[in-house]
């Protein structure tokens, strides 16, 4: 019987890749009626490139999105705080990528059914339930109107249907509304010329007045050499309104708090004024769950640990969780019900540990002090505000509760059940 996998998400299908990989059956539902380029930039860090890599996607990654060459930190009235390379250009084996989240899922998507078959992921297929019995699982479904399709029998299902997860509510019913940060976020992407070195990850400003974080996505979209630019807007704001990646935002609701932005090396406002679109999303979490796996049911990616965007860690974390979920299964061949204990493990506690990280001491804490320093004021020299040593220990120390400081991964055995081979032609 194969495993069934809720949800063709980021998390879900890396999973799906690391089953077929070791040669584990599995199928995937998806709620939407296809799989389309939905959503704006992510960043997948060298610890989740790692198990791309052993899926063989490193090529196709850094063809379609861009390997992040440094991440700086500068104040809101342009003044460089610090750079540090990042991925291959920090001495990592893997690169750090900065991607489109759609071209990201489809780059899966196609990987996935290249090498597993086009029947093996099913869309307009929306999951409502998992039932469960001493020889397996039973999911139900329904489709776009709501008709009842056939249920589906499998060894075990996995929940990856991310923010608003059935499953997790299903396990958790009185459970955990999402918790508002106080910050909200605007997002949306840019055809612009490349800035500072063309692979830049730039954190600005700071909470109170407006924070900015831009990276560009993808490569030479036209003859022009243009990029498109991801560019995500954070502002204290009271209230929020509920959680949808499809939100759509007002540029009015935050441009005031950028019009003084004109850096010597990026027009701010200019940039946000020409974005393709708006979106808006409160940054909100859950708290960390006690358990993600029951008997043959189990929780990965979002559904399991939804954590604030801050770290460049969701889609990474969902796809730790399907390396691990994919190795346990192998190790317990013959007890499902130990396979998802074991996944458990291994990955409840670190990502819990991300998730309050991220509330309390993101990367971001650089640009934090800064801020908190100066009383919001330009700085004569940030030597004196802050020493190098203090700004690395603030980011070295959130890389090691994230598992990816370039010494721990180093020692770490490699991943395994993966393949060298490129994807196919087609991805
Ligand atoms: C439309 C969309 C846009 C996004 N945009 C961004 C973005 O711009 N920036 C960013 O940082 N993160 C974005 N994310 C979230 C990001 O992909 C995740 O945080 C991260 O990749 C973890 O992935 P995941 O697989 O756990 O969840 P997701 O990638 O969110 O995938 C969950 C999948 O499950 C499907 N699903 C949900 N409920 C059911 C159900 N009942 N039955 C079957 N399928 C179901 C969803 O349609 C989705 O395809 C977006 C997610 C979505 C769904």
């Amino acid at each position: 019987m194969e495993v069934i996998i809720i949800g063709a998400g980021i998390g879900g299908l890396t999973l799906a890749l690391a089953l077929e990989a070791r040669g584990i059956a599995c199928r995937v539902y998806e709620s939407a009626p296809a799989v389309t380029p939905i959503g704006v930039g992510i960043n997948i860090l060298p610890h989740a490139t790692r198990e791309l890599t052993a899926l063989g996607l490193e090529e196709a990654l850094t063809t379609v999105g861009i390997a992040t060459a440094e991440s700086c930190f500068y104040n809101r009235f342009g003044q460089f705080i610090h750079r540090e390379p990042l991925g291959r250009h920090a001495g990592y084996d893997w690169p750090q990528i900065s991607i489109h989240r759609g071209d990201l899922q489809a780059l899966l998507y196609r990987t996935f059914i290249a090498r597993a078959g086009a029947d093996r992921v099913v869309t307009g297929w929306r999951c409502t339930r998992i039932e469960q019995d001493a020889d397996g699982v039973t999911a139900c479904f329904t489709c776009a109107d709501g008709r009842a399709l056939p249920p589906q029998r499998g060894a075990v299902a996995v929940g990856c249907d991310g923010i608003h997860s059935t499953i997790r509510k299903q396990l958790y019913p009185a459970g955990g509304d999402p918790i508002y940060s106080g910050v909200n976020m605007w997002r949306g992407v840019t055809r612009a010329k490349p800035f500072l070195s063309g692979a830049s990850y730039v954190r600005a400003g700071w909470l109170t007045h407006g924070k900015l974080v831009i990276y560009p996505i993808r490569n030479n979209i036209d003859a022009a050499g243009h990029q498109l630019i991801n560019w995500v807007v954070e502002i204290e704001t009271p209230k929020f309104k509920q959680r949808d990646w499809n939100r759509p935002g007002r540029l009015e609701d935050f441009i005031g708090a950028f019009e003084s932005w004109r850096f010597d090396w990026l027009d701010v406002p200019a940039l946000l004024r020409a974005s393709e679109m708006v979106l808006e999303f409160p940054m909100v979490d859950q708290d960390p769950l006690e358990r993600w796996s029951f008997e043959r049911m189990t929780l990965l990616g979002d559904a399991a640990h939804p954590m604030y965007p801050r770290g460049s860690n969701g889609a990474g974390q969902a796809i730790l969780d399907a390396r691990a979920l994919a190795d346990s299964l192998v190790e317990h061949a013959d007890d499902p019900t130990a396979a998802l204990r074991a996944y458990e493990s291994r990955r409840l506690p670190a990502t819990a540990k991300i998730v309050l990280m991220n509330r309390s001491s993101p990367p971001d804490v650089v640009i934090r002090e800064v801020y908190l320093r100066t009383g919001d004021k330009p700085f004569r020299n940030i030597d004196e505000v802050i020493s190098k040593d203090e700004i690395l220990t603030l980011t070295d120390n959130y890389k090691r509760i994230a598992g990816y400081d370039r010494a721990a991964l180093g020692r770490r055995a490699g991943p395994a059940g993966g393949r060298t081979s490129s994807p196919p032609e087609s991805v």
